[in-house]
């Protein structure tokens, strides 16, 4: 497609994949007056109660800024970056404000701006009579995807069986880092397992001690140990509310378990005995294998950080892991990567959202014809390359370094590099 055609009609983008990379292409696009199916394999009509705390980076902020037209914030904001010793003393701390939101809200929000989706979280603003039609289909997992002259057609199966296709101009794969449409176009290209997970969950702020509320108010806090990393922030609380006393401290705690041990079979296991390969969702956890982990916390954590994963009721775990695509384009520019199925970050960089906002603009802006082909695929791809291999070497330095508290300050600091500052090697924006 050229930019020069997409500027004088009106397209029809089939996008793969309903969470936030999805959604963030659907607005960018609308906006700018084409038409967009999002198919979601989720058997429900919205995804939620599954995530927790999201750093909105300042790709995730220029999104909302531009997109966002549901007036209410969009997240809590963090003054300070402290680090805590075993014993939970402040050993280090700089000013720096940083933005804390939800995936939960995060969603609503996108889903509020693209198709009217009304929820506690948000009231969806008025339709623009300029805007593309935005469509959204559940329970439509995206099998095959095929290339008809000018057209591609994207086959899909729902949850009873029922199969079908539907075309349209270009398709965005958005489908996450196991994504189906990767694997169409590179089924070399495998999800790797980093040797760590992370546990993670949220606790309402009014229901730590006093001594614990204060280490994480408005506060991000970390605490670095052998093989052992974990850190936490206040989000927001129920229906996505900011109101103080009733946000929620969200932890992020990563620690080792082995390729194949019996440690990570244990907690990869849910309750009803089923492995779960990636993901354990808020309440499937095993509670015998969680009762192991509090203990673990308690001898292993400072005293905060213990009581906020002691007193979590609805932990969940999320392996860490690898995947990037060498590409970000296929079928003579009708197929387009973009997200987590682009390139899967470890948590650690916190930009995945801000990934999936940065491809979603400036897939839009070359859609327009402000941004050249090059320009674009270089933009994308030389942040994909370049990030995922930052969070590779963070992961080595936290999980598997016995490394000072001043390396991982610095790694931290390097991370928050604005993107506009970041300088890619050759290597990343080669195309
Ligand atoms: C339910 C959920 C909760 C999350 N919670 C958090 C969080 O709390 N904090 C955080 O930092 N990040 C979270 N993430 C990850 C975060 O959304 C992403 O890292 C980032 O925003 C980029 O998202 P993405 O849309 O590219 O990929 P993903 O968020 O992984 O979304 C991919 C989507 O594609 C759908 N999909 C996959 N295969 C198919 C198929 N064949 N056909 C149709 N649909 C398909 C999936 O169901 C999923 O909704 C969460 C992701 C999900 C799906």
């Amino acid at each position: 497609m050229t930019t020069d055609a997409a500027k004088s009609r009106r397209l029809h983008f089939i996008i793969v994949g309903g969470s936030l990379g999805g959604l963030a292409t659907g607005l960018a696009l609308k906006a700018i007056g084409h038409d967009t199916t999002i198919l979601e394999r989720n058997r429900t009509p919205v995804l939620e109660q599954q995530g927790a705390g999201i750093v909105a980076g300042g790709d995730t902020l220029a999104f909302f800024k531009r997109y966002n037209r549901c007036d209410r914030p969009i997240a809590v904001t963090s003054h300070r970056r402290q680090y805590l010793d075993k014993a939970g003393k402040v050993v280090h701390k700089e000013d720096m404000d940083q933005n804390m939101t939800s995936w939960d809200l995060a969603y609503f929000i996108m889903r509020a701006n693209y198709d009217q989706v009304k929820s506690e979280h948000c009231e969806p603003p008025a339709p623009v009579p300029s805007h593309g039609k935005a469509v959204h289909w559940h329970d439509h997992n995206v099998t095959d995807i095929k290339q008809e002259g000018e057209n591609v057609r994207v086959y899909y199966k729902t949850g009873t069986g029922q199969e079908g296709s539907i075309t349209g101009d270009m398709v965005i794969g958005a489908d996450g880092p196991s994504s189906t449409v990767r694997a169409l176009v590179e089924p070399e290209v495998k999800r790797t397992y980093a040797g760590y997970c992370a546990l993670r969950g949220t606790i309402p702020e009014n229901d730590v001690s006093p001594a614990t509320r204060e280490a994480f108010s408005e506060r991000f806090t970390f605490f670095h140990g052998p093989g052992v990393q974990i850190l936490a922030y206040l989000i927001p609380g129920e229906s996505g509310t900011v109101e103080p006393g009733k946000r929620l401290i969200n932890f992020v705690y990563y620690t080792n378990f082995p390729e194949g041990s019996p440690e990570l079979e244990e907690i990869m296991t849910d309750k009803h005995g089923k492995r779960r390969p990636i993901t354990m969702p808020p309440g499937m956890i095993d509670m015998q294998a969680w009762e192991k982990q509090r203990q673990i916390a308690a001898e292993r954590l400072p005293p905060q950080f213990a009581e906020i994963v002691r007193g979590t009721q609805k932990p969940f775990v999320q392996a860490v892991t690898d995947v990037i695509s060498p590409r970000n384009e296929y079928m003579d520019g009708k197929l387009v990567l973009i997200g987590d199925a682009l390139a899967g970050f470890r948590p650690h960089t916190v930009a995945s959202t801000s990934q999936a906002a940065f491809d979603a603009m400036v897939f839009a802006d070359h859609i327009e014809g402000k941004v050249s082909k090059e320009q674009w695929k270089k933009e994308t791809m030389g942040f994909a390359r370049f990030i995922q291999k930052r969070g590779v070497e963070m992961g080595i330095h936290s999980q598997h370094q016995d490394l000072p508290v001043e390396e991982h300050i610095q790694d931290r600091n390097i991370a928050s590099t604005p993107r506009e500052q970041e300088v890619y090697p050759e290597w990343a924006t080669a195309i």
